[in-house]
């Protein structure tokens, strides 16, 4: 899986300060933008995130490629519809060598992987046969697996993102659109580290899982993520 943030919204901590502290403020936005030092921006959003207001997240966004993911992420992926994607399409693109995202499970187990491999290898070629007898791309593609790799682009301010992370980051994510969601997080951080300072499952950023019965039991630590992501 590759993930890379492609762009973002420039000083999107400022930003985000700005907007909020403009609300309240008897100054210009220009004149808040020019007084907010680093400092107070960490002070001022530290207040905004405890308060839960968090809609002034939503002036900057954060636009990520992501490749070598499954059909099977992309598809729990765009079910957050608050963002916008781009993904390569499977009816102008000729799939006859698709790539494959190969499940752990599936790739410790040797019998389990010789079978995914013959059932992947008959879908080419089913592929290839249907799309050699004229049948359009758009059509033979009803054969692809969920394993299909694809790749996307996909936008989302900061305050989807937030949300995403919060779901997806948690163990009760599948394990792919789960590593997703810690990738993102590591790039977000990198460009925005107070806005994204308690970005992560609720285990980890409040210290209580929302889950109540259906809670995985095992909370995430800090020197966990250290160790798995290198972050803090
Ligand atoms: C562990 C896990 C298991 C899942 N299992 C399933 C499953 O079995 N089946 C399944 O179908 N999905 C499943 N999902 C997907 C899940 O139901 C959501 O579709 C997905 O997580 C996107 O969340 P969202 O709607 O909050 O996000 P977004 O679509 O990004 O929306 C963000 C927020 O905006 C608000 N919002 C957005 N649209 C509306 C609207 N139309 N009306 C009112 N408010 C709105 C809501 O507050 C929402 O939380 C699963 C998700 C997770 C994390």
């Amino acid at each position: 899986m590759e993930v890379k943030l492609l762009t973002y919204t420039p000083e999107p901590d400022r930003v985000v300060a700005t907007a909020a502290r403009l609300c309240y403020a008897p100054q210009d936005a220009e004149t808040v933008w020019a007084g907010f030092t680093r400092e107070k921006q960490e002070e001022f959003l530290g207040r905004l995130s405890a308060y839960g207001h968090f809609s002034p997240y939503e002036h900057v966004s954060f636009t990520f490629a992501v490749a070598g993911v499954s059909r099977a992420l992309s598809h729990q992926l765009v079910r957050h519809r608050i963002a916008s994607y781009s993904q390569r399409s499977q009816r102008y693109i000729n799939e006859v060598s698709f790539g494959v995202v190969l499940p752990p499970t599936v790739e410790a187990d040797p019998a389990a992987r010789e079978e995914f491999e013959r059932v992947i290898a008959a879908i080419r070629e089913g592929y290839q046969r249907l799309t050699a007898l004229g049948v359009p791309k758009e059509d033979a593609r009803y054969l692809l697996p969920n394993a299909c790799q694809t790749q996307l682009i996909m936008t989302m301010n900061a305050r989807s993102l937030l949300h995403f992370m919060a779901l997806r980051c948690c163990r009760r994510a599948q394990w792919e659109i789960r590593e997703l969601a810690w990738r993102v997080r590591a790039e977000a951080l990198k460009v925005a580290p107070l806005l994204f300072r308690e970005a992560g499952p609720p285990c980890l950023v409040r210290g209580e899982c929302p889950e109540g019965t259906m809670s995985c039991g095992r909370p995430y630590t800090k020197a966990e993520v250290e160790a798995s992501y290198g972050l803090a």
